[in-house]
């Protein structure tokens, strides 16, 4: 997916009044219509002004679902990414990836398709004619700068579902249940689906060193005590060993859990691209502009995307929150 977002990289967070902070955060989607002939619109959890990492989850857009009679689907041209990962998960729709390394793939509900920009590549999305309704999230993982300029990859991987109490959680990267994804990451990090029967609870045993957010994608779910309605995002700091989830409705709820060991680094984001620092956005929107570094999509019925121009003020870093008179040692 491309990020249209006007000015996504404007939400440095600030510091705490003092109040406060309650066990598990509750953050709220805003609407992003991701712009061009299609109508889609998506629900974005991550960033937020007061959160822009979990673990080194750095984006999260939600959507669906859409019957694409409506909205046209997903149509997105060839972009460029450097610096993330790429985690394209379906729950509804069918989605054909084309990318700059020659993979041509066609992303299925329930199955893992990780795209790694390393230093540069670029891909095509484009939801397929057999798709009626498109339903899913797109999920950005930053690359540490030890592991930012390495070479682009794409994997797939289709997890099992296995019985958590009543629940069947589906691990598509890290640990959980006994599960582990055979996907390689680069930092310590857990993506998974966790479908909830109704009215069932699921004590998942966490790594106690791993922040934690929980996207509600439809159902009325409790995350560690606190109520979570479809499109927020529930975050619950590192400390605990385990984890409840509670379907308070009497219908199934579904649900994607995100963790992994807070990401110390700061970034700059924008656009489609990870950096550290103004320059190495500057070099990557150049590099795209001119034709190099990203390669070349083929097969895809179209003009790439130009990129768009940097905003006059500069970008700023960001990084975990940091709260009043916690200094450089923000872990709870
Ligand atoms: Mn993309």
């Amino acid at each position: 997916m491309s990020n249209v977002e006007p000015n996504p990289t404007d939400s440095r967070h600030t510091s705490g009044d003092g109040s406060r902070v309650p066990e598990v955060e509750v953050h709220s989607p805003r609407d992003v219509p991701l712009g061009g002939p299609r109508a889609m619109t998506v629900r974005r959890t991550l960033p937020q002004r007061s959160r822009s990492l979990i673990g080194a989850w750095c984006f999260a857009d939600h959507y669906g679902p859409d019957d694409v009679a409506r909205t046209g689907g997903m149509d997105v041209a060839p972009h460029p990414h450097t610096g993330l990962q790429t985690v394209s998960w379906l729950f509804s729709g069918e989605i054909e990836h084309r990318d700059s390394l020659g993979t041509h793939a066609y992303v299925r509900p329930g199955e893992l398709n990780l795209m790694t920009s390393g230093y540069g590549i670029s891909h095509s999305e484009v939801s397929t004619a057999r798709t009626t309704v498109l339903h899913g999230v797109q999920l950005w993982v930053a690359l540490p700068e030890e592991h930012r300029h390495t070479a682009p990859d794409f994997r797939h991987h289709v997890p099992g579902t296995v019985r958590v109490g009543g629940a069947g959680v589906s691990v598509f990267l890290g640990t959980l249940a006994g599960v582990t994804s055979p996907v390689p990451t680069f930092s310590p990090l857990l993506g998974a689906e966790i479908v909830l029967e109704p009215g069932a609870t699921a004590v998942l045993a966490v790594d106690p060193a791993f922040e934690h957010g929980l996207l509600v994608d439809h159902g009325s779910v409790r995350m560690a005590g606190t109520p979570l309605r479809p499109a927020e995002l529930g975050y619950l700091a590192p400390g605990s060993d385990r984890l409840t989830l509670t379907n308070e409705s009497g219908d199934t709820a579904r649900t994607v859990l995100l963790g992994g060991t807070p990401f110390e680094e700061e970034i700059v984001m924008w656009w489609n691209f990870v950096g550290r620092s103004q320059q190495d956005i500057e070099e990557a929107r150049a590099d795209w502009t001119a034709g190099s570094r990203f390669g070349e999509v083929r097969g895809y019925d179209g003009d790439r995307l130009p990129a768009p121009g940097l905003p006059t003020v500069g970008l700023r870093p960001r990084g975990r929150v940091r709260r009043a008179g916690e200094g450089d040692s923000p872990r709870r």
